[in-house]
Protein backbone atom coordinates (compact mmCIF):
# COMPACT_ATOMS: atom_id res chain seq x y z
CA UNK A 1 0.00 0.00 0.00
CA UNK A 2 1.13 3.71 -0.70
CA UNK A 3 0.27 6.73 0.97
CA UNK A 4 -0.32 10.03 -0.41
CA UNK A 5 0.37 11.96 2.04
CA UNK A 6 -0.01 15.59 0.77
CA UNK A 7 -2.43 16.50 -2.33
CA UNK A 8 -4.79 19.10 -2.94
CA UNK A 9 -7.75 17.69 -3.46
CA UNK A 10 -10.21 20.81 -3.52
CA UNK A 11 -8.23 22.75 -5.63
CA UNK A 12 -9.37 24.75 -8.52
CA UNK A 13 -7.46 22.55 -10.82
CA UNK A 14 -9.44 19.62 -10.41
CA UNK A 15 -12.95 20.08 -11.55
CA UNK A 16 -15.15 18.29 -8.70
CA UNK A 17 -16.58 15.59 -11.51
CA UNK A 18 -12.85 14.67 -12.21
CA UNK A 19 -12.70 13.65 -8.75
CA UNK A 20 -13.97 10.08 -8.58
CA UNK A 21 -11.46 9.27 -10.97
CA UNK A 22 -8.64 10.48 -9.72
CA UNK A 23 -9.82 8.44 -6.39
CA UNK A 24 -10.00 5.71 -8.46
CA UNK A 25 -6.46 5.87 -10.42
CA UNK A 26 -5.11 6.09 -7.04
CA UNK A 27 -6.15 3.12 -6.07
CA UNK A 28 -4.93 1.38 -9.31
CA UNK A 29 -1.30 2.22 -8.32
CA UNK A 30 -1.89 1.18 -5.05
CA UNK A 31 -2.57 4.25 -3.19
CA UNK A 32 -5.41 3.12 -1.00
CA UNK A 33 -5.31 6.50 1.43
CA UNK A 34 -4.61 10.42 0.40
CA UNK A 35 -3.99 13.35 2.87
CA UNK A 36 -5.72 15.99 1.22
CA UNK A 37 -5.17 19.80 3.17
CA UNK A 38 -7.44 23.30 2.39
CA UNK A 39 -5.33 26.13 2.80
CA UNK A 40 -7.80 28.68 3.35
CA UNK A 41 -10.81 28.73 5.54
CA UNK A 42 -13.03 28.50 2.29
CA UNK A 43 -11.11 25.20 1.32
CA UNK A 44 -12.35 23.01 4.57
CA UNK A 45 -16.24 22.56 3.40
CA UNK A 46 -15.21 20.77 0.24
CA UNK A 47 -12.04 19.10 2.04
CA UNK A 48 -14.96 17.50 4.28
CA UNK A 49 -16.77 16.72 1.42
CA UNK A 50 -14.52 14.80 -0.38
CA UNK A 51 -13.44 13.19 2.95
CA UNK A 52 -17.28 12.02 3.24
CA UNK A 53 -17.46 10.84 -0.33
CA UNK A 54 -14.40 8.88 -1.07
CA UNK A 55 -13.08 6.02 1.87
CA UNK A 56 -9.39 6.50 2.58
CA UNK A 57 -9.23 10.27 2.04
CA UNK A 58 -8.30 12.45 5.45
CA UNK A 59 -8.36 16.01 5.58
CA UNK A 60 -6.01 18.59 7.54
CA UNK A 61 -7.16 21.95 7.93
CA UNK A 62 -4.92 25.31 8.40
CA UNK A 63 -4.21 28.44 6.32
CA UNK A 64 -1.36 28.49 4.10
CA UNK A 65 1.92 31.01 4.32
CA UNK A 66 0.46 32.64 1.42
CA UNK A 67 -3.10 33.02 2.38
CA UNK A 68 -2.52 34.45 5.70
CA UNK A 69 -3.37 38.48 4.18
CA UNK A 70 -6.85 37.00 3.02
CA UNK A 71 -7.38 35.06 6.38
CA UNK A 72 -9.08 36.76 9.62
CA UNK A 73 -7.16 37.35 12.30
CA UNK A 74 -9.05 34.98 14.19
CA UNK A 75 -8.87 32.35 11.73
CA UNK A 76 -7.45 29.49 13.43
CA UNK A 77 -9.91 29.92 16.62
CA UNK A 78 -12.31 29.60 13.40
CA UNK A 79 -10.68 26.30 12.64
CA UNK A 80 -10.12 24.66 16.29
CA UNK A 81 -13.91 22.83 16.05
CA UNK A 82 -12.80 21.15 12.35
CA UNK A 83 -9.99 19.36 14.86
CA UNK A 84 -12.51 17.17 16.81
CA UNK A 85 -13.93 15.66 13.28
CA UNK A 86 -12.93 12.00 12.67
CA UNK A 87 -12.27 13.10 9.20
CA UNK A 88 -9.51 15.56 10.32
CA UNK A 89 -6.54 13.72 10.46
CA UNK A 90 -3.70 17.17 10.91
CA UNK A 91 -3.42 20.68 11.27
CA UNK A 92 -2.12 22.46 8.07
CA UNK A 93 -1.14 23.63 5.56
CA UNK A 94 0.66 26.52 7.36
CA UNK A 95 4.41 27.23 7.50
CA UNK A 96 6.76 30.07 6.49
CA UNK A 97 6.83 31.28 2.56
CA UNK A 98 9.59 33.72 2.09
CA UNK A 99 9.88 32.97 -1.59
CA UNK A 100 6.59 34.75 -2.99
CA UNK A 101 6.92 38.40 -2.34
CA UNK A 102 4.88 39.79 0.16
CA UNK A 103 0.91 40.93 -1.41
CA UNK A 104 0.35 44.38 -2.03
CA UNK A 105 0.35 46.68 1.20
CA UNK A 106 2.14 44.70 3.25
CA UNK A 107 5.57 44.62 4.35
CA UNK A 108 7.78 42.09 3.94
CA UNK A 109 8.15 42.29 7.56
CA UNK A 110 4.99 42.64 8.47
CA UNK A 111 3.71 39.75 6.26
CA UNK A 112 6.34 37.27 7.63
CA UNK A 113 5.42 38.26 11.36
CA UNK A 114 1.61 37.15 10.20
CA UNK A 115 3.07 33.95 9.04
CA UNK A 116 4.94 33.24 12.41
CA UNK A 117 2.05 34.09 14.36
CA UNK A 118 -0.77 32.00 12.36
CA UNK A 119 2.34 28.90 12.43
CA UNK A 120 3.01 29.51 16.20
CA UNK A 121 -0.68 29.41 16.60
CA UNK A 122 -1.50 26.13 14.35
CA UNK A 123 0.98 24.20 16.63
CA UNK A 124 -1.20 25.45 19.84
CA UNK A 125 -4.27 23.95 18.23
CA UNK A 126 -2.39 20.72 17.26
CA UNK A 127 -1.29 20.55 20.35
CA UNK A 128 -5.04 20.89 22.01
CA UNK A 129 -6.30 18.44 20.15
CA UNK A 130 -3.55 15.66 19.73
CA UNK A 131 -2.66 16.23 15.94
CA UNK A 132 0.55 16.45 13.76
CA UNK A 133 1.49 20.07 12.57
CA UNK A 134 2.11 19.97 8.26
CA UNK A 135 4.48 22.97 7.70
CA UNK A 136 5.43 23.98 4.06
CA UNK A 137 8.91 26.04 3.74
CA UNK A 138 9.66 28.06 1.15
CA UNK A 139 13.28 30.74 0.07
CA UNK A 140 14.43 32.28 -2.73
CA UNK A 141 17.80 30.88 -1.42
CA UNK A 142 19.07 29.65 1.30
CA UNK A 143 17.19 28.29 4.23
CA UNK A 144 15.48 30.98 6.29
CA UNK A 145 11.94 30.03 6.25
CA UNK A 146 13.16 26.33 7.38
CA UNK A 147 15.32 27.73 10.47
CA UNK A 148 12.65 30.31 11.63
CA UNK A 149 9.68 27.40 11.54
CA UNK A 150 12.19 24.85 13.21
CA UNK A 151 12.69 27.53 16.10
CA UNK A 152 8.83 27.35 16.22
CA UNK A 153 8.61 23.83 16.25
CA UNK A 154 11.56 23.46 19.55
CA UNK A 155 9.18 25.22 21.43
CA UNK A 156 6.37 22.81 20.79
CA UNK A 157 8.24 19.35 19.90
CA UNK A 158 7.18 18.19 23.55
CA UNK A 159 3.58 18.23 22.77
CA UNK A 160 3.49 17.70 18.83
CA UNK A 161 5.09 16.41 15.89
CA UNK A 162 5.80 18.48 12.99
CA UNK A 163 5.78 16.88 9.25
CA UNK A 164 8.09 18.92 6.85
CA UNK A 165 6.53 18.48 3.54
CA UNK A 166 7.93 19.03 -0.01
CA UNK A 167 11.46 18.76 1.70
CA UNK A 168 14.49 19.88 -0.53
CA UNK A 169 17.22 20.41 2.29
CA UNK A 170 20.21 19.46 3.15
CA UNK A 171 20.81 16.04 5.31
CA UNK A 172 21.29 17.92 8.41
CA UNK A 173 18.43 19.95 8.03
CA UNK A 174 16.41 16.66 7.78
CA UNK A 175 18.42 15.50 10.87
CA UNK A 176 17.16 18.36 12.30
CA UNK A 177 13.19 17.62 12.38
CA UNK A 178 13.66 14.49 12.77
CA UNK A 179 15.54 14.66 16.60
CA UNK A 180 12.82 16.80 17.71
CA UNK A 181 10.91 14.00 16.34
CA UNK A 182 9.23 15.22 13.38
CA UNK A 183 8.87 13.84 9.88
CA UNK A 184 10.11 15.19 6.95
CA UNK A 185 8.20 14.37 2.88
CA UNK A 186 9.58 13.60 -0.61
CA UNK A 187 7.65 14.41 -3.29
CA UNK A 188 8.28 14.82 -7.10
CA UNK A 189 11.01 17.01 -7.29
CA UNK A 190 12.60 13.53 -5.83
CA UNK A 191 12.83 12.64 -9.03
CA UNK A 192 13.97 15.77 -11.40
CA UNK A 193 16.91 15.27 -12.85
CA UNK A 194 18.16 18.84 -11.28
CA UNK A 195 17.59 18.07 -8.01
CA UNK A 196 19.59 15.24 -7.29
CA UNK A 197 21.01 16.08 -4.08
CA UNK A 198 17.55 15.99 -3.20
CA UNK A 199 17.35 12.03 -4.12
CA UNK A 200 20.75 11.69 -2.14
CA UNK A 201 19.16 13.03 1.02
CA UNK A 202 15.77 10.43 0.85
CA UNK A 203 18.26 8.24 0.01
CA UNK A 204 20.57 8.52 3.17
CA UNK A 205 17.95 8.60 5.69
CA UNK A 206 16.32 5.98 7.89
CA UNK A 207 13.17 4.25 7.54
CA UNK A 208 10.33 5.47 9.01
CA UNK A 209 11.71 8.91 9.35
CA UNK A 210 9.95 10.50 5.96
CA UNK A 211 7.28 10.07 3.84
CA UNK A 212 5.70 10.13 -0.11
CA UNK A 213 3.62 12.69 -1.33
CA UNK A 214 2.75 14.64 -4.18
CA UNK A 215 1.50 17.71 -3.40
CA UNK A 216 -0.35 17.37 -6.57
CA UNK A 217 -2.46 19.45 -8.38
CA UNK A 218 1.33 20.65 -8.15
CA UNK A 219 5.45 19.27 -9.20
CA UNK A 220 4.49 16.14 -10.86
CA UNK A 221 7.18 13.67 -10.93
CA UNK A 222 9.08 12.37 -13.74
CA UNK A 223 7.70 10.88 -16.32
CA UNK A 224 5.05 12.85 -16.09
CA UNK A 225 7.01 16.79 -15.06
CA UNK A 226 5.17 19.65 -16.57
CA UNK A 227 1.69 17.92 -16.12
CA UNK A 228 -1.08 18.05 -13.74
CA UNK A 229 0.28 16.02 -10.62
CA UNK A 230 -2.34 13.56 -9.19
CA UNK A 231 -2.35 11.12 -6.03
CA UNK A 232 -1.80 7.86 -8.53
CA UNK A 233 1.90 9.30 -9.42
CA UNK A 234 3.16 9.04 -5.74
CA UNK A 235 4.27 5.83 -7.44
CA UNK A 236 6.71 7.25 -9.23
CA UNK A 237 8.21 9.00 -6.85
CA UNK A 238 8.66 5.86 -4.77
CA UNK A 239 10.07 3.63 -7.11
CA UNK A 240 12.66 6.29 -7.49
CA UNK A 241 13.69 6.84 -4.27
CA UNK A 242 13.07 2.93 -3.50
CA UNK A 243 16.06 2.21 -6.77
CA UNK A 244 18.01 5.10 -5.26
CA UNK A 245 18.29 3.26 -1.81
CA UNK A 246 18.44 -0.39 -3.31
CA UNK A 247 15.36 -1.37 -2.15
CA UNK A 248 12.08 -2.79 -3.35
CA UNK A 249 8.97 -0.43 -4.26
CA UNK A 250 7.04 -2.50 -1.97
CA UNK A 251 9.63 -2.42 1.14
CA UNK A 252 9.84 1.16 0.48
CA UNK A 253 5.87 1.75 0.30
CA UNK A 254 4.99 -0.47 3.56
CA UNK A 255 7.88 1.59 5.65
CA UNK A 256 6.94 5.13 4.57
CA UNK A 257 2.68 4.01 4.99
CA UNK A 258 3.24 2.64 8.35
CA UNK A 259 5.53 6.39 9.34
CA UNK A 260 2.43 7.97 7.23
CA UNK A 261 -0.27 6.02 9.60
CA UNK A 262 2.03 7.00 13.19
CA UNK A 263 1.94 10.84 12.08
CA UNK A 264 -1.88 10.25 11.19
CA UNK A 265 -2.93 8.23 13.13
CA UNK A 266 -6.65 8.80 12.48
CA UNK A 267 -6.09 8.35 8.88
CA UNK A 268 -6.14 4.14 9.71
CA UNK A 269 -9.71 4.67 10.50
CA UNK A 270 -11.36 6.41 7.25
ZN1 LIG B 1 0.61 21.78 -0.27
Amino acid sequence: MLIDSHCHLASHKFEPSEREGIVHRASLAGVKKIVSLATCLEDIADNLTIADIFPGVGICVGIHPCDVHNAPDNAVEVIKPFANDRRVVGIGETGLDYYHPAPEGWSEEDFRQRQKNFLQQHFLLAARSGLGVVIHTRDRSGCQSFDDAREIYQRHADKVRALFHCFIGSRENAEKVISLGGLVSFGGVTTFKSARDVLAVASGLPLGTFLLETDSPYLAPVPHRGQRNEPAYVAHTCACIAAARGESFDDLAAHTSQAALEFFPRLAEL
